[in-house]
């Protein structure tokens, strides 16, 4: 009997918790996984006394769901994907909708979705955050593709989804094809921004101002009933006073190499790929890369010579209040760079994105949640139009506030060898951004010079110009 709302395959740790929400928000969800003991194993343990029902088969799962059909993929992203959705197609009937939730390529999404337009089934491609608390509880949600699927899947999505400020879902429409997996992608490579950019205010609190673990704690404690309340300040303070078996603290003891499963790398790539600067999450993702040369770094470290000791001039509360702000500022230059590069696949795509929503997106349920994210919903609200975070009255003057004690953390670090490379990175970005003149005249002479690619002349856009530099016919 069509008894279920929804089906779920995976039921891995993510499909699992997923479905369980689902359940709590009294939706009937259908249970498969490819090895199907599995969906025995849950309905016994995990979903002993809920609603949801199993499958044996993919066929049998069909025959339970209420129509127009909603199937969720929550599998490994890439072939398995494929691998379901092939099987389900011959199953399902025009106007039944595939949704994956796992993190999967964005191309890939705009590849399943026009493949699957032209058999009838609307595809949806939706990131998923927040772990696996976030799908227990409330995820963050970003759902883009065929955008006819939205209207029956928006209830459950937006019941399941984390809520903030007076019950608004962290989820919305995102947009066209690959759109959802496009912006859960930048979200996940400004994760690796916020966590770089916070690990260099620790190594800055540690080795310039000799701060022990319990005073750290106590100042991210602080931060965090600032502007920069967030999940990973949070986080980071509790990670500070954790104590191993021993009584010692657990966090000296970890080994300095990051760890990465690729979506700061796709977001660096994409940055490159369509011209963007988004140079904070590109200099995270190669600080993970440099941490992870440990054995080299070792030996290094006995071979290469850093500055002598520099004094810290001026007081030490004053220049913890200095890092705070280094951090602030840095990170609205990291998000005013995520959006710019939305902005431009907005552009390259054809996709109407809405800013402001997918800030709402990211305030709650995900990693990067923080309250700083509704401050960039309440600056595209102003002005949807928005070209730049940085020309927000709002951010203008918060970055404003911040850069003289930002240009002192980088100028101290510097001297004390400490190496800061979203800290600068973002500094050099606001330097270049708010430059109405860069040396790029030169560059333009240099390759006319050894290549006669032409240059335009300030006075005459438009109009390219070879100089026959050295006089040479
Ligand atoms: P996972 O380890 O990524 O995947 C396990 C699930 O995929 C199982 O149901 C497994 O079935 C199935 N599977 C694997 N290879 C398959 C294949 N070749 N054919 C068919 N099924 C296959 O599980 P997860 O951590 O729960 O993540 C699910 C998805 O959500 C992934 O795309 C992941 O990247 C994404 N995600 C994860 C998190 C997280 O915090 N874990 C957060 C956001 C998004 P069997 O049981 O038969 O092996």
């Amino acid at each position: 009997m069509a008894q279920a709302d929804i089906a779920l395959i995976g039921l891995a740790v993510m499909g699992q918790n997923l479905i369980l929400n689902m359940n709590d928000h009294g939706f009937v969800v259908c249970a498969f996984n490819r090895t199907v003991s599995k969906v025995d194993d849950f309905l016994a343990n995990e979903a002993k006394g809920t609603k949801v029902v199993g499958a044996q088969s993919l066929k049998d799962m069909v025959s339970k769901l209420k129509k127009p059909r909603r199937v969720i993929l929550l599998v490994k992203a890439g072939q398995a994907v494929d691998d379901f959705i092939e099987k389900l197609v011959p199953l399902l009937d025009t106007g039944d909708i595939i949704i994956d939730g796992g993190n999967s390529e964005y191309r890939d999404t705009t590849r399943r979705c026009r493949d699957l337009k032209a058999k009838g089934i609307l595809f949806v491609g939706s990131g998923v955050s927040g772990g696996e608390e976030g799908a227990r509880y409330g995820p963050s949600l970003m759902p883009g593709g065929n955008k006819e699927a939205w209207p029956h899947i928006k209830a459950i999505f937006q019941a399941i989804a984390a809520k903030v400020g007076t019950g608004e879902p962290c989820c919305d429409w995102v947009g066209d094809e690959g759109a959802g997996h496009f912006v859960k992608m930048v979200h996940n490579g400004i994760e690796y921004g916020d966590m770089q950019l916070i690990c260099e205010a620790y190594h800055l609190m540690k080795d310039v101002l000799g701060m022990r673990h319990e005073e750290m704690a106590q100042a991210f404690e602080e931060w965090n009933k600032t502007e920069l309340d967030s999940f990973l300040i949070e986080i980071t303070a509790n990670i500070l006073k954790y104590r191993d078996t021993d009584g010692k603290e657990l966090l000296p003891k970890i080994r300095d190499s990051a760890g990465q499963k690729g979506t700061g790398k796709w977001t660096a790539i994409s940055a490159l790929e369509y011209g963007m600067p988004v140079t904070l999450i590109g200099e995270a993702v190669f600080a993970r890369c440099l941490s992870s040369l440990k054995e080299e770094r070792v030996q290094a470290s006995q071979k290469l010579k850093g500055p002598k000791v520099v004094q810290l001039e001026g007081s030490k509360k004053s220049f913890l209040e200095d890092i705070r702000k280094a951090l602030y500022a840095s990170k609205i230059i990291s998000y005013a760079q995520g959006f710019m590069l939305l902005r431009q696949a907005a552009t390259e795509f054809g996709w109407t994105l809405n800013y402001g929503g997918i800030a709402l997106m990211w305030r709650g349920g995900c990693i990067i949640r923080s309250v700083f994210l509704g401050k960039i919903k309440d600056a595209f609200e102003r002005n949807p139009e928005l070209q730049n975070l940085l020309l927000d009255d709002f951010f203008k003057s918060a970055v404003d506030n911040c850069q003289d004690s930002w240009r002192r953390v980088i100028s101290t670090g510097v001297q004390a060898g400490i190496p800061m490379p979203c800290f600068t990175t973002a500094l050099s970005f606001y330097d270049g951004y708010r430059h109405e003149m860069l040396p790029a005249n030169l560059i333009q002479a240099q390759r006319d010079y050894f290549g006669a690619h032409t240059y335009e002349l300030l006075t005459k856009p438009g109009e390219f110009i070879h100089t026959n530099w050295t006089g040479h016919g």
